[in-house]
C-alpha cells in the first residue's frame, strides 16, 4: 500500500457553486511515483510532471493530486467528499500494486477540446473579454487567438481553482 491514510484539512462552501463544498486534505504518504502510472491508465487526467501534480475529474467534481496533499472542488458535502477521498485512495493503491504490468506516461496524453476549456471558465457572457460569449472565447483559447488574461473574472477569488485548470489546459495546448 503506498497512501495509508488522507485527512481532510479545510473545508468551505465552492465560491464558484456555493451549493457545494471545496477542501484540502494531506496524504500521509508521498504518491509522486504513482502519478505518471495513474496518467497512463485514467482518461482525461492531466498531468504536470515537473510540478508534479495530476488533475482527474469524477463526474462535476474536481480533484488535483500533489505529492502529499490533494484539493477537491464542487463535492456535494462532506460525505460525498469521503466517497471521493476512498475511490482516490482505492485508485492510488490499485495504480501502485499494478505498476510493474503499466507503462507509465511521462507527458499529457491529448489536446484539450474546446468544450473542456469552456466547462472551466465562469460561463456568464459578460462579454468584458470582447467576445458575444463565453463559448466564443473557449474557441478563441483554443485556437491561440485568444489569452486567459483578458477574462478578469478567472482572476477573481471566485474562479481561483477554475483558473489552475485553465492554465494546465493551455499549457497543455502549448500556450
Ligand atoms: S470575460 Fe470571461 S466570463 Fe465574460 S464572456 Fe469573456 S470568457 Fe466569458
Amino acid at each position: 500500500m503506498l497512501l495509508k491514510n488522507v485527512e481532510i484539512t479545510y473545508i468551505s462552501p465552492c465560491l464558484a457553486d456555493p451549493g457545494k463544498i471545496r477542501l484540502k486534505a494531506a496524504l500521509s504518504d508521498d504518491i509522486s511515483e504513482v502519478m505518471p502510472y495513474i496518467n497512463a491508465t485514467v482518461k482525461n487526467a492531466i498531468y504536470n510532471h515537473d510540478a508534479p501534480n495530476i488533475t482527474l475529474s469524477k463526474e462535476f467534481r474536481l480533484i488535483t493530486l500533489y505529492p502529499r496533499e490533494m484539493t477537491m472542488i464542487k463535492a456535494l458535502n462532506t460525505t460525498d467528499a469521503w466517497q471521493v477521498i476512498d475511490w482516490l485512495q482505492e485508485l492510488i493503491n490499485d495504480t501502485y500494486n499494478r505498476r510493474e504490468e503499466i507503462e507509465p506516461a511521462y507527458q499529457r496524453k491529448r489536446r484539450p477540446h474546446p468544450l473542456q476549456l469552456y466547462s472551466w471558465l465562469p460561463r456568464v457572457n459578460c462579454k468584458k473579454c470582447g467576445e458575444q460569449s463565453c463559448l466564443a472565447f473557449a474557441v478563441l483559447l483554443f485556437s491561440g487567438q485568444q489569452e486567459l488574461k483578458r477574462c478578469k473574472l478567472l482572476f477573481s477569488e471566485k474562479y481561483r481553482e477554475q483558473l489552475q485548470v485553465l492554465l494546465e489546459l493551455t499549457q497543455a495546448l502549448g500556450y
